[in-house]
């Protein structure tokens, strides 16, 4: 975490972030924002967050030089920052352990969480299960369905995982459903927010806590003697990105890259990309962004191969930096990143989750065009472990028909 002193967060970026909530969440919210820069000033607080890093998370995560790629490709040296080797298998872990290591530095017993794929409600109940906090995670029954993996880690964890079957059953009702009860339960309950997005402070403490991602980077960096050109990181609702390029925001270089999900092609409209004119000025969930939305103004369906891609609005800060053009958005297609995760698989022996490949593909790109002196950084925000059963679909769909139906017969 960056070293100096923490006061007052201005809460809004430009035109986005906020805190637009009914009267009832403006309480918990200042009372986590005093507690949150308090911690941050404190020492102590600081040592368990790095201690926990070290012996937990497995941190400092490697950068890799992907020397085989670079050369296969011709251009610009590309280094991986592997943050999938986290505990947990992706970035979100980071996040996960500074907020409930406040939660409990607050006094907090309980720990609430939304979650979509579920990356994030693992994270969280993982680590609810070192601190012996109780835990209860929000997701909605479409995806519970669809995500059996990492709601049986949740529970193996000891955390409840509660279905939610209002709205669209997915990501959007199971954070209306954790603001619902964070209403009722704030005296002994911590909302733990999983990106860089919601009322404010959430989108400060998030990118605070993701920045240990890019002080390394760039450390790493200087130790092998790089000198990054470009920074590029996939977006979801930007956690990972802006975490990764939080030691660079105040300079000009290098380029900072943020990759959407590009889905099935910009044309079918079965995509999330939200920036580049594609969203439009909402206040969705408590914070004022860019949001993919139809003509009445309601949040659209989004695609994208990989879960965590699929949200239709995008963090605050984020947007701003967007729109000042300090961060320089694009996209990869489903197939794009797939085709990258293989290269890197057969390449450099690593499996970007489905996430992490589209950044990975853009990555792939931008490097074919720079000269073999330029340096080109991704980060690989998660391993592609967790996306087994989609990418063997993808894959090798016959021969894992026929596994599927084998383990099925043994049941
Ligand atoms: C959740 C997730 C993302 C997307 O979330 P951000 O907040 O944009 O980082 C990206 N990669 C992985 C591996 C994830 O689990």
């Amino acid at each position: 975490m960056p070293q100096h002193q923490y006061r007052a967060f201005k809460n809004t970026f430009g035109e986005f972030g906020g805190r637009y909530v009914a009267e009832v969440l403006r309480p918990p919210l200042d009372e986590l924002e005093a507690a949150f820069i308090a911690a941050m000033n404190d020492p102590q607080y600081r040592a368990e967050f790095d201690s926990i890093c070290t012996e937990y998370i497995g941190r400092p995560t490697p950068l890799l030089h992907a020397r085989n790629t670079s050369r296969e490709i011709g251009g610009a040296q590309l280094y991986i920052k592997l943050e999938g080797l986290a505990n947990t298998g992706a970035h979100k872990i980071n996040n996960a352990v500074g907020q409930a290591l406040l939660a409990k530095r607050m006094g907090k017993t309980r720990i609430i969480a939304e979650t979509g794929a579920g990356q994030h409600g693992v994270a969280t109940a993982a680590i609810c299960a070192k601190l012996g906090l109780e835990c209860c995670i929000y997701m909605g029954e479409v995806d519970i369905a669809r995500q059996k993996p990492n709601v049986f880690c949740m529970e193996l964890y000891g955390a409840e995982v509660r279905p939610v079957s209002g709205g669209s059953r997915t990501l959007k009702d199971a954070v209306n459903e954790a603001l619902r009860d964070w209403a009722s339960s704030f005296a002994n309950t911590h909302y733990l927010i999983g990106s860089a997005l919601g009322p404010s402070p959430f989108p400060d403490m998030v990118r605070e806590f993701q920045s240990v991602v890019g002080q390394e980077t760039k450390a790493q960096l200087k130790a092998a003697g790089a000198t990054p050109d470009a920074l590029v990181a996939c977006v979801g609702g930007g956690s990972n990105s802006i975490g990764f390029f939080s030691p660079y925001l105040e300079s000009e270089t290098p380029r900072l890259i943020g990759v959407e999900a590009g889905g099935r092609g910009m044309n079918t409209g079965e995509h999330a990309a939200r920036m580049n004119g594609l969203g439009k000025t909402g206040i969705v969930q408590g914070y004022k962004s860019l949001f993919l939305l139809d003509d009445d103004g309601q949040v659209q369906a989004t695609h994208s191969v990989s879960a965590g891609l699929d949200y239709p609005g995008i963090g605050p800060q984020l947007a701003h930096l967007g729109s000042i053009g300090r961060i320089e958005f694009t996209r990869a297609t489903d197939t794009e990143a797939l085709d990258a995760l293989k290269l890197f698989a057969r390449n450099e022996g690593v499996i970007f989750a489905l996430e992490s490949a589209h950044g990975g593909a853009a990555a792939l790109k931008l490097a074919a065009e720079l000269p073999p002196s330029a340096t080109v950084v991704v980060n690989m925000s998660g391993r592609g472990d967790k996306d087994i059963f989609i990418t063997a679909r993808e894959i090798a769909p016959e021969s894992w028909k026929r596994f599927l139906e084998q383990e099925v017969q043994t049941l």
